[in-house]
């Protein structure tokens, strides 16, 4: 996905601000019920011919995937069904994937993206959701909140978008943004399989936060 270019980059009181915003936002929503649902639809964003963003050799789709697989055997760990929308390097086309969320009985939908802009210096986390559906606010700030702590990433906040896949979903679904392939201190992070390995056990921390307290 590409990030639009007018974010401004937080300020270290901005990121202070933040983390007590969503400490709040947490706190606010620690009396609600448990969301209910019964599986994890995981989209690794793009596929086959599309390659997302591409820095030389370095492909999204190709770390969207290898993010989407860790988060999958993570979720599965803690007793949490899973679908991949892909297991391979395959195009789908982005109605299908929105469709097996709706089809699922009772699923949620995470779609795992890298980012790219044509200003170098944008860098960090962020995560989109559609107005459609409010429950996916929660979620995206939980799995955010989540991937901020773990990664110490810069967090670009949560946002709304109307990406197909979430617009286009009738469940709770969320768009992560893991890292910008275009700025060089992001993309080395990307390109480490422990960095990956961070951002799928953050998301799914937002998960379980979000049966928990959603
Ligand atoms: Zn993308």
């Amino acid at each position: 996905m590409k990030a639009k270019l007018h974010h401004a980059r937080r300020t270290a009181p901005a990121r202070a601000a933040l983390c007590l915003a969503l400490a709040l936002f947490a706190a606010a929503t620690g009396a609600a019920p448990a969301a209910r649902f019964s599986r994890v639809v995981i989209d690794a964003g793009h596929g086959g011919h599309d390659k997302g963003a591409a820095t030389g050799l370095t492909y999204e789709k190709h770390l969207a995937l290898d993010v989407a697989r860790r988060l999958e055997l993570y979720l599965e760990e803690q007793g949490i069904r899973t679908t991949l929308t892909r297991e391979r390097d395959v195009f789908i086309p982005l109605p299908r994937r929105a469709r097996m969320a709706n089809d699922a009985r009772g699923a949620i939908f995470v779609s795992i993206h890298f980012n790219s802009a044509a200003n170098t210096g944008a860098e960090g986390i962020e995560t989109f959701y559609n107005r459609r559906n409010p429950s996916s606010l929660i979620l995206a700030h939980m799995v955010q909140s989540a991937s901020i702590y773990k990664t110490r990433a810069e967090s670009r906040g949560v946002k709304h978008a109307n990406f197909h896949v979430l617009a286009e979903n009738t469940r709770p679904a969320i768009l992560v943004e893991c890292a910008f392939l275009t700025n060089r201190g992001d993309r080395y992070r990307a390109l480490s399989p422990a960095y990956r390995q961070k951002m799928a056990e953050a998301i799914a921390m937002g998960i379980i936060q979000f049966r928990r307290e959603g």
